[in-house]
């Protein structure tokens, strides 16, 4: 290890930063955040960092460098252009002990400052020692990709109540585990979720009872279209978090890989006309499991508001009181449309989008036509493969232009993913002469046209049919 990492308190004490221009202004902004006060020397001054020192209360000095003005300061950076001040600094300042960072020049520091992710009053800093600051970076961005955007309102939270905890229990080893309890628990995912009343009532009664309840709780999330990587951070988090999860057709295989490794899975089915348990089988299972006191994953396909029977699940939920989240998901829609290249409204083709089902009942698609042959508006049909005749040969009939481009996406965002392109008359035919697999998306509407300019996506290679059979594109 090359360097001592440490944190160091500079609150309402000077630092002089030589130098006045744009390097010198981002370590001063810096500086500030942690409450220095600024004492900067320069032939000149950015309007802003003037406005920087003065706001910390400290000055500017409009002087070249020399050595007494490291008298009573507790940090000194070199931010100018030219390397013999640079090296000035650096000398004066070691020679009487006084920490220095020259900017961009490890050689000529005693300290060197961090890439940063600040979620105070948790704080995290990454170095590659001077060798490699892009790698640094990137390595933060990262980590910062990874934490919870509450985390530092969690740290907070938990300092509200160490005293309490302290008093509570006798022995360090007993707080630890308490507080491991804590931030792996329902309290802490509250407090991310930004319920911290929730979570303090909880915390209070856990400190009186001397430990956490195994209290279960639902996390109902949306899974996305299909490609791992449209998942939400906060999707993510609750995988990694959740001990059983129920899942059902619609979620790609590389999606349940992210799942915690060793929770339960249990799959609920739900192919057409088949589903392996049904909607109240699943609801009353929800129910079961988490008063069973397990954190339960309700993972779907989509979004799980939008044709996804979530509403009904977290209903019975909330009847029996079980505390629950919604994370919602890129819908197939936005997800499919999106990796076809085709935009669902534009400003020449279509100012407004309906998902519909396409769901047949009682042996028709309960559809109404009427409402949606008018022009301008794009029409997208989730379930609507086995109707797609049925639907095309209705909308014509009620008056929508057969020419209307239309186009079937198959297993869209995924390496499967096939494009069926044709018209509002021919696009039957093209599905018919084509062996398709659900899940599959109709979109229809002149926006379609477009996707011959905007396409950009190449599935994987590994798609099950060869291209170029009809007009699989
Ligand atoms: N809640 C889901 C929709 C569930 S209904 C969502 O928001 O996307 C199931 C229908 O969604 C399928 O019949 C199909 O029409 C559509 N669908 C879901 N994923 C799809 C995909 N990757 N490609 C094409 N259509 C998809």
């Amino acid at each position: 290890m090359r360097y001592f990492p440490f944190f160091h308190d500079l609150h309402q004490r000077a630092c002089l930063i030589v130098g006045g221009g744009e390097v010198a202004l981002r370590k001063a902004r810096l500086l500030a955040r942690a409450g220095a006060r600024l004492v900067v020397v320069a032939p000149e001054c950015e309007p802003e960092l003037l406005r920087l020192i003065a706001a910390t209360g400290g000055h500017y000095r409009e002087a070249p460098f020399s050595p007494s003005l490291l008298d009573g300061v507790a940090l000194v950076i070199a931010a100018t252009d030219d390397d013999t001040v640079n090296a000035a600094v650096s000398e004066a300042a070691q020679a009487r002990q006084l920490p220095v960072n020259v900017v961009d020049n490890p050689a000529l520091c005693s300290i060197i400052t961090p890439a940063i992710i600040d979620r105070s009053p948790l704080l995290i800093a990454v170095t590659s020692g001077g060798e490699a600051p892009v790698l640094a970076r990137w390595l933060r961005a990262k980590v910062e990709a990874s934490l919870p955007q509450r985390i530092g309102d969690l740290a907070q939270f938990a300092s509200r109540f160490r005293d309490a905890v302290k008093a509570r229990f006798g022995s360090g080893d007993q707080r630890r585990r308490f507080w491991e309890s804590v931030f792996d628990g329902p309290i802490a995912e509250r407090v991310l979720a930004g319920q911290s009343t929730a979570a303090e009532a909880v915390l209070r009664q856990a400190i009186n009872d001397g430990q956490v309840p195994s209290g279960g709780e639902v996390y109902l999330v949306g899974a996305g279209p299909g490609d791992p990587d449209l998942l939400t951070f906060k999707a993510l988090r609750l995988m990694q978090q959740a001990e059983v999860v129920l899942y059902d057709r619609l979620v790609s295989e590389p999606i349940l890989d992210l799942v915690r490794r060793d929770a339960e899975r249990i799959y609920v089915g739900k192919r057409r006309s088949e589903h392996a348990v049904p909607q109240e089988g699943i609801n009353a299972l929800l129910v079961r499991l988490a008063k069973s006191g397990k954190r339960v994953l309700r993972l779907k396909g989509g979004d799980p508001f939008i044709f996804g029977r979530g509403g009904e699940e977290i209903e019975s939920l909330a009847q029996e009181g079980i505390p629950f989240q919604v994370v919602p998901g890129i819908t197939a829609a936005t997800g499919c449309a999106a990796y076809a290249g085709i935009p669902l409204t534009h400003r020449d083709h279509a100012q407004s989008v309906r998902f519909i089902t396409g769901h047949l009942k009682d042996g028709g698609a309960d559809v109404a036509y009427s409402e949606l042959v008018s022009p301008n508006q794009t029409l997208v049909f989730y379930m609507g493969l086995v109707a797609l005749p049925e639907l095309c040969q209705k909308l014509i009939a009620h008056g929508k232009d057969p020419a209307t481009p239309a186009a079937l996406i198959e297993r869209g965002t995924t390496p499967a993913h096939r494009l069926h392109l044709g018209t509002l008359a021919s696009l039957p035919d093209v599905v018919a002469r084509a062996q398709v697999s659900a899940p599959t998306l109709l979109i229809i509407g002149s926006v379609v046209s477009l996707h011959s300019r905007l396409q950009w996506f190449t599935p994987g290679e590994d798609r099950h049919q060869a291209r170029g059979k009809g007009d699989v594109v």
